[in-house]
């Protein structure tokens, strides 16, 4: 993707420009997946759009994604499709009524649209049939070039002042540009992965203009454990498969992969809410969760000793789940069969700290529910609508976060075309 940087020595907008087409002049600020929607519901409603992006492309975090497949979003029915959705201060209703105007199976036309199919997959996960990001992303850009959005990128957004509605300051190439707009839909991604541009550096300016902003943590993370000598050597790399996980009284069945700093997997990023608000964190984990302990004890046997070497064929343990009862274990597990089957029932294991947030698939925390209204236009800025991951919602991996950023994004661009209402005045 050739990246275009047509602000430059632009300082602010000619007025004319102001009326282009419906007249609304909108600026995005961020090209992930909410900014790219952003552009692409502000100018189908007859709106100038310019989109700014700190990076010298955008959808760096979407290409990542890419990666794992690019799970787009999920194939359950909407009502369940909105109860994945957490954050603190989360309006009641809001998600149902979100998705409601952008569902799965809007976001899977929407890609039908771009000539890429799109499947269910066992899990229910939906992906493009490619399972690549890349062919998705080009023709979205090229069909938004097409459109006519401008992209601007190597823009990055440091603060913004009252002009006849907004004026947007920018770093590029070294020095400074602005730029008037009407209303402005900020898209500037979470915390996890910098180096993607979603760097949370907008904290800091949010709090200057006064939006209160709740801490980014990391979310659908790696925890870190303290694993004894010999845990590791033994178990890295290898998967805890059809375990069950319970934390802060919450079960989740799944797969944990083992890592010489503590486990991770979707068992355990599902139970991070969980887990966060424990003041000493850790798991339990049903290594057998389709046989009882008695069940489990019945097939050692007759044995008066040495369960653990036979427990590993006659309960059929995987290498890290055997190493786990073996180095992890204390050492009263095996002083019977029925202790050893209670430890293989609830493993206990004590968690340090989640991963740094950099590694993270996703963060929690963002712009606080009460800063925003239904519109997602900040209470405080009138006209400065949000969208994507910056918002305090967090939810699982399986779709659930691209159809977040999809949905606001189409919610926040719809609001920015009605129209900011006037400022009343100078900044907060
Ligand atoms: C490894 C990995 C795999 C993932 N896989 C999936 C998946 O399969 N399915 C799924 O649903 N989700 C997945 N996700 C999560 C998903 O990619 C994110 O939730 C999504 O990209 C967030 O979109 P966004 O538009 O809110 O922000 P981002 O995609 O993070 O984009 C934000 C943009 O804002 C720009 N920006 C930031 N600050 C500024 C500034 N001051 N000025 C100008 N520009 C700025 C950045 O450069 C960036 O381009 C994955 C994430 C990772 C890390």
């Amino acid at each position: 993707m050739r990246p275009q940087a047509r602000t430059r020595g632009e300082p602010s907008c000619p007025r004319r420009r102001l009326l282009f087409r419906s007249g609304i002049k909108i600026a995005v600020i961020g090209g992930g997946p909410a900014g790219l929607r952003a552009a692409e519901v502000a100018v189908a409603g007859g709106a100038d759009v310019t989109l700014f992006d700190a990076k010298r492309s955008v959808g760096r975090k979407f290409l990542v994604a890419g990666r794992g497949g690019l799970n787009l979003t999920h194939s359950e029915p909407r009502d369940a499709f909105a109860t994945r959705y957490g954050g603190p201060g989360t309006p009641d209703g809001f998600w149902p009524a979100l998705l409601a105007g952008f569902d799965a199976d809007a976001l899977r036309a929407w890609a039908a649209g771009l000539g890429i199919e799109t499947f269910v997959g066992t899990s229910g996960r939906v992906f493009p049939r490619e399972f690549k990001a890349a062919p998705l992303l080009r023709r979205w850009v090229e069909r938004l070039r097409g459109q006519g959005v401008r992209f601007a990128v190597r823009h990055r957004w440091i603060g913004l002042r009252p002009g006849a509605q907004w004026i947007l300051e920018f770093e590029y190439e070294g020095g400074k540009s602005s730029f008037e707009c009407d209303a402005v839909v900020l898209a500037l991604g979470g915390g996890s992965w910098p180096e993607t541009g979603s760097d949370g550096g907008w904290v800091a300016l949010f709090r200057t203009l006064g939006v209160g902003v709740a801490p980014l943590v990391a979310a659908n993370c790696g925890w870190e454990v303290d694993w004894p000598a010999g845990f590791v050597a033994a178990a890295e790399g290898h998967a805890l498969k059809n375990v069950v996980v319970s934390a802060g009284g919450k079960t989740m069945a799944g797969e944990l992969m083992v890592t010489r700093h503590g486990l991770e997997g979707g068992a355990i990023y599902q139970l991070g809410p969980e887990l966060r608000a424990m003041t000493a964190p850790a798991i339990s984990i049903d290594l057998k969760p389709t046989f009882t302990a008695a069940q489990l004890v019945a097939r050692l046997g007759p044995l008066r000793g040495n369960f653990l070497a036979e427990s590993r064929g006659r309960w059929r343990l995987g290498v890290a789940a055997h190493a786990l009862l073996s180095h992890v274990a204390p050492s009263e597990a095996h002083a019977s069969a029925a202790a050893l089957a209670a430890a293989a029932k609830d493993f206990r294991v004590r968690l340090v700290r989640p991963r740094p947030i950099a590694e993270a698939i996703s963060s929690a925390g963002g712009v606080r529910w009460d800063e925003i209204d239904a519109a997602l236009m900040l209470r405080r800025l009138p006209g400065v609508f949000v969208a994507g991951e910056m918002i305090a919602w967090e939810a699982p991996t399986g779709g659930y976060l691209m159809q977040g950023c999809f949905a606001t994004g189409t919610r926040a661009a719809e609001s920015a075309l009605r129209g900011a209402p006037p400022r009343n005045g100078g900044m907060p």
